[in-house]
């Protein structure tokens, strides 16, 4: 599904490049639940945003489903991301004047569908995520965990293959968390989505199938069973 190639990113710092991820090379199944661990500013958010098409390598090919995404132009690779990706972000990134239910529907209104149809998606999406009764809440009515919950609910609402989420609990305390991965587990288990997860959390890696480890810039072990 994914295939990584040699891949290698720095960042200016001044006028010299500071290199973030060196020759990174690793493939991840279609369906497959991954987590990605590693200290601090070892480049795990930098992986996850060139995989999900919101950053761009400097060096090395990403193959998603077949696609290579490095070579697409800008408009392309925003329109790709848009259609193939769902992001779920450690602060939900939610709109705070528009209501859960809008904050659901807000990709939707990049397809064709009718309003009908996507009034018919976004009660979906608000029964599985279990906030069919807060749909005319807004962000800030809701609690961090229902935050959560609302922006899954909108990274899958137009059925991405891939969800990428970038420490998707590490705002939340230990109840909304584990909610917050049930739904992450089913939304592998039941809807097959493939996940990468970067997390600092052991028990949320835990969550994963494989967890990958980075640090500074290189990935540190062969693709462990979260089990071991
Ligand atoms: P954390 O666990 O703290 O979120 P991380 O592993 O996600 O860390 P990255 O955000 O990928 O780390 O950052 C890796 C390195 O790249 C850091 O030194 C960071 O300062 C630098 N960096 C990240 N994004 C940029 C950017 N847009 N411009 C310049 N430097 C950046
Ligand atoms: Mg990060």
């Amino acid at each position: 599904m994914v295939s990584i190639r040699d891949v290698s990113k720095s960042y200016w710092r001044g006028n010299r490049p500071v290199p973030v991820l060196e020759d990174i090379s690793f493939d991840i199944a279609a369906g497959e639940f991954l987590a990605l661990m590693g200290p601090s500013g070892s480049g795990k958010s930098t992986l996850l945003n060139l995989i999900a098409g919101i950053d761009t390598v400097d060096q090395g090919t990403i193959l998603v489903g077949g696609l290579d995404i490095t070579s697409l132009a800008e408009a392309e690779l925003a329109h790709w991301r848009a259609t193939h990706v769902g992001f779920i972000f450690q602060f939900y990134n939610l709109i705070p004047v528009l209501t859960a239910y809008e904050n659901i529907e807000l990709p939707l209104h990049l397809t064709s569908l009718s309003r009908g149809e996507r009034q018919e998606h976004v009660e979906m999406a608000l029964r599985v995520v279990n906030l069919a009764d807060r749909s005319d809440h807004y962000p800030r009515q809701l609690s961090g965990g229902e935050q959560q919950r609302v922006a899954i609910a909108r990274a899958v609402i137009t059925d991405p293959a891939i969800l990428v989420a970038d420490e998707p609990t590490g705002d939340l305390d230990r109840h909304s968390a584990e909610e917050i991965l049930n739904l992450m587990e089913r939304l592998n288990e039941e809807s097959g989505k493939t996940i990468i997860m970067v997390t600092h959390d052991p028990r949320a890696a835990e969550r994963a199938r494989i967890i990958r480890h980075l640090e500074k810039g290189t990935l540190t072990n062969d693709a462990l069973p979260s089990s071991l």
